[in-house]
């Protein structure tokens, strides 16, 4: 035990519902009775939750915009002795929510972060998706900026393991447009409203969901999964025949391609780029 953890309080990392209040545990509940500060990151909004379970703790603003300087003051209490919660508005702190500074500073300064288990909508999601790949890649929001949002999307056109993202309904549409043009036709799944009287969950082509999206029904909060290509026999003999496929058989851009060829080939990488270079545009 260092002398920090000695005298320091701690700092309890605590999921709350993400809609279903019945979905707190019970140590999480317990957590935030026994703490001397709940760091939230809307105040009003989690004093209706904690006045819900009768919690009357005191409460500090700890949100996005602030974070460096919440993380501060926090830690700052820390020290003097003060056990405290970290809670955002809905689900686990730090997944894609304000949490990892002040857990980092916490760290830093050998002070003792407990992260509690409990709701999120990445896992609830998953877990209620069917999807049987072993691995995921979580991306949380994608860039609201068309342009970078596109550019992230064709980033993931190799990608090997289904994608997850978080997205609002005002964004869906866009995304799932986007998603469809840059990547292609791909098995596709939605979680919406997840836990909540309207849960919602749907399974199909990105057409299917992108359909289903515009009947303008689409209230509430979404995770996306896009899955994997279908991986197409790459046909050629010759370096020049396999640019070629790529070009016309694939969405990658040729820089990716360039990347995949030297990686499946291994040969550099800037040698197939000149080629693919001059091919791309014949
Ligand atoms: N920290 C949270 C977690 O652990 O899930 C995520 C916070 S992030 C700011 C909010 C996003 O999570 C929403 O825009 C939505 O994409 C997703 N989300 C949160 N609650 C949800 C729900 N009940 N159903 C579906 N998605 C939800």
């Amino acid at each position: 035990m260092t002398a920090a953890t000695q005298t320091c309080g701690t700092l309890f990392i605590v999921p709350t519902p993400i809609g279903n209040l019945e979905d707190i545990t019970l140590r999480a509940l317990r957590t935030l009775k026994e703490v001397d500060l709940i760091a939230a990151e809307d105040t009003r909004h989690s004093r209706q939750l904690l006045t819900h379970f009768g919690i009357n703790t005191p409460l500090i603003s700890y949100y996005r915009e602030k974070e460096a300087e919440r993380s501060e003051e926090i830690i700052l209490r820390l020290e003097e002795g003060k056990n405290v919660a970290l809670v955002s508005d809905a689900g686990t702190p730090g997944i894609s929510d304000p949490g990892a500074v002040v857990v980092r500073q916490a760290h830093e300064k050998g002070i003792t972060v407990v992260p509690l288990p409990g709701a999120s909508a990445l896992t609830t999601a998953l877990s209620g998706s069917g999807i049987t790949s072993t691995g995921f890649l979580f991306l949380g929001f994608l860039p609201a900026k068309s342009s970078q949002r596109r550019k992230a999307l064709a980033a993931l056109s190799s990608c090997e393991y289904p994608v997850v993202v978080y997205e609002s309904p005002r964004r869906i549409d866009a995304l799932l447009a986007d998603a469809l043009e840059i990547l292609g036709e791909r098995q596709a799944f939605w979680a919406r409203e997840l836990t909540k009287t309207f849960e919602d969950l749907q399974s199909g082509t990105l057409s299917d969901l992108l359909e289903k999206s515009k009947d303008g029904r689409n209230r509430g909060e979404f995770v996306v999964v896009i899955c994997p290509g279908a991986k197409e026999e790459v046909k050629g003999q010759t370096l020049e025949e396999l640019i070629l496929w790529y070009r016309d058989n694939s969405e990658l851009s040729l820089k990716d391609v360039s990347r995949q060829l030297a990686a499946d080939l291994g040969i550099s990488r800037s040698q197939i780029y000149q080629q693919a270079l001059a091919l791309w545009n014949k």
